[in-house]
Parts: C-alpha cells; structure tokens; sequence
C-alpha cells in the first residue's frame, strides 16, 4: 500500500482552537492538490456532518488508531480566501524563520475574542408633534412630572437624543424611559456602532499637482501595479520630499481598481497628524489598527475590512494580517524601522513577509525611506545576484520652500583638548542662545540605544573591537572581574584601563541619559522652557502625543529626547538641532551599528528647518572621520551605502550573505551548553566540506541570564537558503533526540 499522508485541519479561525486540530485521511486523489492553507470539506462529529475547514498541518504519521481516522470530503471550489492566504503565509513563515506552525498561526491569525460590540443607542420620539405637544401640557400641570417634562420638552425639539445624554445629563431614570416607551411615546433605537479610533475627520486641502520625479515615481509603480504581477520598488526620498503624496496617488489608483491597500507605518509615526492625512484624502475607506487600541476596537476594523467596508488598512507590521482577499498593493513607509522586526519567533521582518504576502497576490510593494536599509538597497543595485530586484525611484529635493539644513560636525575630542569636559560643545551652547534670542526652537537628540556596556576612549573615539568580527565588544562584570566579550562568536580578553591606540586613559562607557542633558540645559540656560521625552516621560498612555503638541504649541523652546524625537511631526519653528554623542550607536554590538548611526543622524537632521525658516544641525562626535558620521553630515547616501556594503561583503554579514542564528535557553546553565555544544557539531559537521557557509561561536547572550534562564546563541552565515534550512533541521532532530525530556527552548532567526 503506498504512504498514506494525513491532514491537521482546523475547522473554526481562531487562536483558541489551534491547539486542537483535527487529523484527517487525506484521499490519494487529493494528495496533489491538498497543501497547507488549503479549504478542505470534512465530515464532523458524530453525525458526520459536513463543515469546512483549514489544512494547517501534513504528517505522514497518524496521531490516533488509523482504523478511527475518518477521510477529508471534498476541496470547495472557492477563490483564495484571505483564511487561506493567511495559513499559507503563515507555513512560508515557519519555513523561513524556523518557527513552529503554531507560533506562526498565532502571529497570523486575527484575534477572534468576544468582545461587546459597541451600540449607538438613542431615544427618539415615537409620538406626532401635536400628541407630544398635549402630552407635554398634561404633565406640566401634574406632580411627579418633571422628569417626563424635561426629556420632552428636549426630545420635541431634537426629535432624537443620545441614550446616555438623556440617561446621565437629563438625568432620566430607566423606569420612566420604560414607561414612555409602552406608551408608545418614545422608542430607544440601537445602531451597530463601529469604534472609530479617530472620528473627526476634517476636510482635504487642495491637493498638490505632482513634481516631475513624484510623478514619474508614481506613474511607475501604477503601471507596475496594472501588469498584476508581484513586483517591488523602492522610493529614496528625503523627509519633506513628497512620498507620502507619491503613496496617497498609487492607493487612489488601486482602490479605483477595486483592490485593497495595506500601508504600513511604523508604530512611533502612527499619529493623529499621519492619520489624519489619509483619512481626509479617503474618508472611511480608510481603517487603522494600533497597539494602543483596544481588542474590541482591532476587531470592528477587522470586520469592516471583511465586510468591504474598509479597503486601505493603516497600521504597524501586524496589519500585514488584514483579512484581505484583494489585496493589490502593500506600502512600507520608512521601511528602514527596526520596528518591523518582531522580536519574538517567528522573528519575521515585515519586508520579507510583505514580499511574500505580495507574491500570493500577485500584487505590488512599494518601499519608501530617507535611508533605505542596506537590505533594501542592495536589492535596487545592478550587482544584485538574484532575480527578485526592487526598482528604484529617487526623490532628489524637499518640496519647495524648504532647504536642507546646514550641518556643522564638532570634533569633541578638540573641545577635551581644550579642557571643555562638559557634553555641550561650545558651539553648540552659542547656537542653543541664539535661538533663544530669536524665540526659535531647538531639538536635542541624544543618540543613546541599547546598553551603554562598550569601551571608547574620548581622546581618540576608538572602540575596543573583536578581531574576528570586528564589531564592538561588551564590558561584563562578573565575579569580581571585569571582561571584555564579542556577543557574535564569544571572544573574551580583559578589559583595558588604557586606550590600546592612544594610551589615553580617558576610556569608559558614556553614561549621559537624557535626565543628565535636561539637567545641565537647565542649569546653562535657566530661562529656557525644557521638555524631555524618553521612555520614562511617554510611558503613560498618550504622554508621547501630549509632550510633542506641547512643544508644537511653542510652550517649551527646547526639547530633549532619545530616538523617540526623531520620527514624524514638523516643527516648523524648529531650526536648531544639536546631535549628542553622535557616534554612541557605532558601539553597539551589531553588524548594523553604522547603518544604524548614519540612520538616526540623517533622521535627527532632517528635523531642522521643516518651516520656511532655514535650519542648521549641529553634530557632536568623537569619530568625525568615520565613514558614517561623515556621510551623514554630507547626507550623503550613496557613498554612505558603497563603503557600507563593502564592509559587509568582506564579513559576510547581510544581505551579502544571509545570516541565521540559533538561540537556546533553558533554566540550567550546563544544560543550555551541552545543547549548544551538541547543535554546533551537529552543524559543523554538516558545513566542513562546504565553502558557501561558515559557523560563528557559540557566544553568550548579550543578556546571558533572563527570567532564569540562560542563554546562549550561534551563527551560521551562508550563502547558500538551502544549507541554512538544512542545518536548521538537523540540529533541532539531534537535540530532540540527545535532550529528550529535558526542557528547552530553541529558536531561531533568520536575515
Ligand atoms: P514625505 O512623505 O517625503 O516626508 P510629504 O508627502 O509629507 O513628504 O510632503 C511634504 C509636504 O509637502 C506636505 O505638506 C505635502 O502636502 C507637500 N507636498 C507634497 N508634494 C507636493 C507637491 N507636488 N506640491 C506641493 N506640495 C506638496
Ligand atoms: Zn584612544
Ligand atoms: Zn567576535
């Protein structure tokens, strides 16, 4: 008898229930045709019942007695359901990133919660005028009337008044509404009310006829999106040079097509004023999820977007999992966010889920950023080795009336040599008073991310680097003695009192926070109105919008922030940005700390002078000459990208190669070894022999123990997709075989 295959099929779409899936026979007349996400016809319960269900897993064993196994029906014969899509996206997710089905699901899936739907209820007047009128006189004359009075004396007027006006302001009990109402008086009318998160919606300003590079660009993209084919670009344009616009041209064209729209925006942009651009351009075809709202407002836009109520869905990377069926066009705006990376399995990027999810659809995506990710970039260049290239459009300037900044770099290991110890340069304290004067603003960026456990010295701006990856080692404090790590392959040497290039002993960490700057500004300019925004001032809910509208509202003339500042809003009186500690992200311990410093620097620049104001960026540095920095000042991407993808290339890091990386936790920290020690031989023992992929490590977790548990982590780069996944399997088979019954945690990352 040939190999029998077997169907985990879920017959109702929610999370609750993936955890109990179903096994079916699958007929061998199907097995062809049955895939994971596929619609399938099974006969159910006792009385064999036909309903519908999902496919979301294949085995080739049989979870129960084979005999008691009952076989799939049918495959209905439907168009792609946006179920079925998002089943198959979430077992291409699976594949790729090494998650379990289940994470994958439960990342995919919408969330089915129960929740109260919200209901519009009101009292309207049932009677005629003239009864009302009689009515009303009959009470005024008796006792015990006034409240019978009142809400008539209103309702005749209004002829229908909210439920909870005339409740709590009128200040009517239930009873006498019951009352009137069997009187036939009144009726208390109810409407299926959608939670909107933002209702006031405004009117459009005239929209602006296209520029020539926003019109070829856009043009481009349409044409694109007319051949329905999968296809992918890329818009480079600074802040202020019109995308959005180029976005808002594509989706009209879309929507009128009849095909739906998801437009991403990364969680911290996803404000009233971003918002409240679309909605005025496409009314309520426009619907919008956010990590603030709550379950019961995510699932009313999820029922309009099913309902074909909504057809553009704004929102941050979980909007990828909109239940479109039509969907035409997928929009990344500042595509380089790091918040498009989950962090937790499976660890997706959303431009590669988007991709994926555009591919289903036949459908285009369309990228756009100031500083496109090296990723990204890559993809749009001629020396690019793969088939799936991006197409590139650039717009060139700022729309006019605004210029780029001025940007002035100040060395500060000068201002040390000339006994200035303090973080403000004196340049920069001349600019801040100017401004002052002027009754301008001024932005303060502090360029302070991650953990503040690398070693630089402040005479020459070296970091102390690991010579096998050449990236930042992390000071470690442990039993009394202080070592320096690589978190990429381990490497361990003691930490350094002198500087190894200049002697200089003015090495260390930088500990200034945003507390210490908002400190020292206020003792230098004690007039000053100062607003600080970091996590501890915006944790409340809407505190990041209150502080942001304050400073709008010229009620502070400097605000001081982390990264958070840099994203979204113009500040048109804003012509002052000073960029603190500029090279503090070239210490990370990641591959990604230049891309990431000349990111937040060209980010934090294009702050300044939104208005028509002309603006000027002040950059502190230790490292002026570093290639990032520099470029940065320039806001020079291009040869920003060259020496960037170069260095990449000589280290194999992404996306010269792809790169995969293998966490293991558990709460013994001999066991998260040895199943660390046994996975790298595992995998060694696959690479020896193969030129195209190469091991790194094992190493520590930068955060070794968390929660109890300790972790550690190992790299594969390879050129090679098939050679990771390869290895992927193989190690998770020895350590299911090795550690059978002990408890782990194995995951894993791909880019
Ligand atoms: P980006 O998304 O690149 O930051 P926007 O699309 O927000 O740029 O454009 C910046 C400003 O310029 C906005 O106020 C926008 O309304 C305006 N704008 C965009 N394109 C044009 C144009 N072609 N003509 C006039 N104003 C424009
Ligand atoms: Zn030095
Ligand atoms: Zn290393």
């Amino acid at each position: 008898m040939p190999q029998m295959l077997y169907a985990d099929v879920i017959v109702d779409i929610s999370i609750e229930n993936l955890d109990r899936p179903y096994q079916y026979i699958i007929p061998h007349d199907m097995e062809e045709e049955i895939k994971i996400g596929t619609p399938v016809i099974i006969p159910f319960g006792r009385g064999n019942r036909k309903i519908n269900g999902y496919v979301i897993g294949i085995s080739e064993k049989p979870k129960f007695d084979i005999n008691r196994l009952k076989s799939i029906e049918s495959i209905p014969k439907t168009g792609l359901s946006a179920t079925q899509v998002i089943i198959s996206l979430a077992y291409w997710m699976k594949e790729y990133y090494g998650s379990t089905m289940n994470e994958a699901l439960k990342t995919t899936m919408p969330v089915k919660k129960k929740v109260r739907q919200a209901e519009k209820k009101s009292v309207v007047l049932r009677a005629d005028d003239k009864s009302a009128e009689e009515l009303l006189c009959t009470l005024s004359a008796k006792k015990n009337a006034a409240a019978r009075v009142r809400l008539l004396e209103e309702l005749i007027k209004a002829k229908n008044l909210d439920y909870s006006y005339v409740r709590k302001e009128l200040n009517i009990s239930a009873s006498t509404l019951d009352l009137l109402k069997k009187q036939q008086v009144i009726d208390i009318e109810s409407a299926r009310m959608y939670r909107m998160p933002y209702t006031d919606m405004g009117t459009e300003d005239e929209r602006p006829v296209l520029n020539a590079q926003q019109k070829e660009a856009a043009d481009a993209v349409v044409k694109g999106y007319y051949e329905h084919t999968y296809k992918r670009f890329l818009l480079h344009g600074v802040t202020g040079s019109g995308k959005t616009e180029v976005y808002m041209a594509v989706i009209e064209k879309v929507i009128a097509d009849n095909r739906q729209v998801i437009m991403l925006i990364p969680e911290i942009a996803l404000t009233y004023q971003t918002v409240q651009r679309f909605y005025r351009r496409f009314r309520d075809r426009v619907s919008i999820l956010n990590s603030r709202m709550s379950a019961g407002e995510r699932y009313d836009q999820y029922e309009r977007i099913k309902k074909g109520e909504a057809d553009i869905i704004i929102g941050p990377r979980s909007a990828l999992f909109a239940p479109f069926e039509r969907l035409g066009l997928i929009i990344i705006d500042e595509e380089h966010e790091d918040s498009y990376k989950s962090e937790a399995p499976p660890r997706y990027h959303a431009r590669e889920v988007a991709s994926q999810l555009a591919k289903i659809h036949n459908a285009v995506l369309l990228l756009g950023s100031a500083t496109p990710s090296v990723d990204t970039y890559y993809k749009t260049q001629p020396d690019y080795p793969y088939e799936d290239k991006i197409i590139k459009y650039e717009l060139t300037k700022r729309i006019e009336g605004a210029s780029m900044p001025d940007v002035t770099v100040v060395d500060m290991r000068k201002e040390l040599k000339n006994k200035n110890y303090s973080m403000l340069s004196l340049a920069l304290r001349d600019k801040i008073k100017e401004r002052l004067e002027k009754k301008e603003q001024v932005m303060l960026f502090i360029n302070r991310r991650g953990y503040t456990g690398f070693v630089s010295c402040r005479n020459c701006g070296e970091s102390i680097k690991c010579p096998n990856c050449d990236i930042s080692l992390t000071v470690h404090h442990s039993k009394g003695e202080d070592k320096m790590m690589c978190h990429m392959c381990g490497y361990e040497t003691k930490t350094v009192i002198r500087c190894p290039k200049c002697s200089s002993s003015y090495i260390g960490g930088f500990g200034a926070g945003t507390q210490k700057v908002e400190e020292l500004i206020e003792s230098t300019f004690p007039n000053a109105g100062v607003l600080r925004m970091d996590a501890d001032t915006t944790s409340k809910k809407g505190g990041h919008e209150k502080i942001l509208a304050a400073f709008a509202g010229h009620e502070a003339d400097i605000l001081i922030g982390t990264q958070m500042i840099v994203k979204g809003h113009d500040f048109p009186k804003v012509t002052l940005v000073g960029i603190l500690a500029a090279d503090m992200t070239l210490h990370i311990s990641d591959f990604r700390s230049s891309e990431k410093t000349f990111e937040l620097l060209v980010q934090a620049a294009g702050r300044a002078g939104r208005g028509r104001l002309k603006g000027e960026v002040v950059v502190q540095t230790y490292r002026p000459e570093h290639y990032a920095v520099a470029c940065a000042a320039a806001q020079d991407y291009k040869s920003f990208y060259k020496q960037e993808i170069a260095y990449r290339k000589i280290m194999k890091y992404p996306p010269a190669s792809y790169m995969m990386t293998l966490f293991v936790s558990s709460d013994s920290e001999k066991l998260s070894l040895d199943i660390m020690n046994v996975s790298y031989d595992t995998a060694d023992n696959i690479v020896k022999g193969r030129s195209d992929t190469v091991l790194i490590g094992p190493a520590k977790h930068p955060v070794f123990k968390a929660n109890n548990m300790y972790r550690y982590l190992m790299h594969v780069k390879t050129d090679n997709l098939l050679a990771a996944e390869g290895i992927r399997k193989a190690v998770c088979g020895a350590a299911e075989k090795e550690f059978a019954g002990y408890k782990y945690i194995m995951q894993f990352d791909m880019q």
